[in-house]
C-alpha cells in the first residue's frame, strides 16, 4: 500500500480569473518597465510570485471576522480581541498596533537606536536593514557560515554563529548593542529557518550582557512547522506549544502580518517591558496611529487574530511548506542550481550559478527574473547585488555572497499545477542560458534601490 498523498486542507470557494499575455506581449511589457518587475502592471502578470507579503487568501473564518470589527477610536473590542490572542499564543503583555511589518521596525528603533550603533543578527532584512542604516546604526550579520554555501543540506541555516556574535559584543560593546535581532525564518538568507537549540543559545548569550532579543517574526509559524519536522525533541508538540516555546526566549517581536497572519495589511510589535512598550507608544501615535488601532482598521484587528490561529495549525503548514518543496524539488530534478533546501516561503534559484558568464555587478538574477516574465509571465523578485544597495559609507557595490532569484509563493492562492508553470519556465530559460547578457543600472535611488531602479540591457 503507497502512502496516501498530501492535499489542501481547505477547498476554494470564491476565485479571481487572471489574464494570460503572450511572449511578444510580455517582452513590450517588460521594456517598458524598464526591466524592473516592480513596474509591471500586477494584471500583466501570469503568476505572481514576487512576494508572499499580503497576498495570501483569507478563509471564510478571516473574512466573517472582518465583519464584527469594531472601529472605535480608542478601546475597540477588535483591538483587545488582537491583544489576547497575541498574548495567548506568542506570550507577550505588551502590543503595539502598525500598518506593516517595516513600522513595526520604525516605531521599535526610534525608541531603542541611535547613531553608532551595532544590531547584530542573522541576516537582517531589507527593509530592517534600511531602518537601521537610516538611523546611522550598523547591521552585523553573524548567521552561520553554511547558510552562504546554497548546495549544502542543512535543517537549520537560519542559525546565528554564537561564536560571531560574542566576538561582535566583545569588539563593540555592550553599550553599542541597542538589541540583537533573530529573524525568524530568516527571509534573507534564503527562508531557512532557526533551530529552538539556536533561539536557546543566543537568548542565553543576549540575556548574559543584558542586551534584549528580539524576533523578527514574519514567518514564525513556518520556523515552528520547521522546528516540529526537523529538530529532535519536537516531533510530539503541536506548532502552538512550539511556538510558545520560542517567544518564551524573546524580548520582544516586530511582526509583518501580512506573512504568517494570512492578512493583506498589518502588524504590530509585541514586548515583555512596560518601558520599552512607553517609548514605543509615542512614537506609535506620532507615525502610526492610537494605541489601540496603530493604523489598521478593527477589521483588519479581527482578520489578523483569526489568521494567526489559523497559520499555527499543522495542517495549514504542512500544505504550505510541501507546496515550496514541491516546486524545490521539481526544479532541482531539471539540473537548475537553488538553495537548498528549499524555504519556508520560496524557492530561491541560484543566479550566480545558472548564468556564470554574467558578473555579479551585471546582476544576474535581475536577468533570470526579467527571463522568467518573459518565457512564462511568472514574476519572481531579485535578492542579490541590486537588493543589496551600495555601502552607505563608500558608495561602491557590495555583490552579496549569494545571488538569487526568489520565487515566494503566497498563501493558500496558487495550485500545484501553477507550479508546473514556473517550472517549465526556467526550463526554457536553462536550455539556452548561455545565450544570455547582464544589466546596467540607467536610475536608482539611495537606498533601498531595488523597488525603483530602472535598467538597460548591456
Ligand atoms: C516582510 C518582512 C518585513 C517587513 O514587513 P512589511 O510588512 O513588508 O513592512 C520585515 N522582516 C521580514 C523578515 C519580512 O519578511
Amino acid at each position: 500500500m503507497t502512502k496516501q498523498p498530501y492535499a489542501e486542507p481547505w477547498r476554494i470557494k470564491m476565485v479571481e480569473p487572471v489574464k494570460i499575455l503572450t511572449r511578444e506581449e510580455r517582452l513590450a511589457k517588460i521594456q517598458e518597465a524598464e526591466y524592473n518587475l516592480f513596474n509591471l502592471a500586477a494584471e500583466d502578470v501570469y503568476i505572481d510570485l514576487l512576494t508572499d507579503s499580503g497576498t495570501g487568501a483569507m478563509s471564510d473564518r478571516q473574512w466573517s471576522a472582518m465583519m464584527l470589527g469594531d472601529e472605535s477610536y480608542a478601546g475597540s473590542r477588535s483591538f483587545l480581541r488582537m491583544k489576547k490572542t497575541i498574548t495567548e499564543l506568542l506570550g507577550f503583555p505588551h502590543v503595539v498596533p502598525t500598518h506593516q511589518g517595516r513600522a513595526a521596525e520604525n516605531v521599535l528603533f526610534s525608541a531603542t537606536i541611535k547613531a553608532g550603533d551595532i544590531v547584530p543578527g542573522n541576516a537582517h532584512f531589507d527593509t530592517t536593514k534600511g531602518h537601521i542604516e537610516f538611523r546611522q546604526a550598523i547591521p552585523v550579520d553573524c548567521t552561520v557560515d553554511e547558510a552562504a554555501d546554497p548546495n549544502l543540506e542543512l535543517p537549520f541555516k537560519g542559525n546565528i554563529d554564537t561564536r560571531k556574535l560574542e566576538a561582535c559584543i566583545a569588539k563593540y560593546g555592550v553599550d553599542k548593542i541597542p538589541m540583537v535581532i533573530h529573524t525568524v525564518t530568516c527571509n534573507t538568507g534564503g527562508g531557512q529557518p532557526v533551530s529552538m537549540e539556536n533561539i536557546k543559545a543566543v537568548s542565553a548569550v543576549c540575556h548574559k550582557h543584558s542586551i534584549p532579543l528580539i524576533f523578527d517574526s514574519a514567518r514564525f509559524a513556518e520556523n515552528a512547522y520547521f522546528i516540529k519536522t526537523r529538530e529532535a525533541g519536537y516531533e510530539d508538540k503541536s506548532i502552538k506549544e512550539i511556538v510558545k516555546e520560542m517567544f518564551s526566549y524573546a524580548d520582544g517581536m516586530t511582526m509583518s502580518a501580512k506573512k504568517d497572519a494570512i492578512i493583506n495589511i498589518g502588524g504590530f510589535i509585541a514586548l515583555k517591558s512596560l518601558e520599552t512598550y512607553r517609548k514605543c507608544a509615542t512614537f506609535n501615535i506620532m507615525f502610526e496611529g492610537y494605541l489601540t488601532y496603530g493604523g489598521m482598521s478593527g477589521r483588519d484587528m479581527d482578520a489578523l487574530a483569526a489568521g494567526l490561529m489559523e497559520s499555527t495549525e499543522y495542517d495549514y503548514l504542512h500544505a504550505r511548506i510541501s507546496q515550496v518543496k514541491y516546486l524545490g524539488d521539481k526544479i532541482t530534478e531539471l539540473g537548475i542550481p537553488i538553495v537548498k533546501p528549499a524555504g519556508g516561503h520560496a524557492v530561491y534559484v541560484d543566479a550566480k550559478a545558472f548564468f556564470p558568464q554574467i558578473p555579479q555587478i551585471q546582476y544576474p538574477a535581475q536577468v533570470l527574473g526579467v527571463a522568467l516574465y518573459v518565457e512564462a509571465g511568472v514574476r519572481g523578485v531579485e535578492i542579490g547585488t541590486v537588493l543589496a544597495d551600495r555601502d552607505p559609507v563608500t558608495r561602491e557595490e557590495r555583490p552579496p555572497k549569494m545571488e538569487l532569484l526568489r520565487l515566494a509563493i503566497p498563501r493558500r492562492v496558487y495550485t500545484n499545477n501553477h507550479m508546473d508553470v514556473v517550472v517549465w519556465g526556467l526550463q526554457q530559460i536553462w536550455a539556452k542560458r548561455e545565450s544570455y547578457k547582464g544589466l546596467k543600472i540607467k536610475y536608482e535611488a539611495p537606498i533601498m534601490r531595488h523597488f525603483t531602479s530602472t535598467f538597460e540591457q548591456l
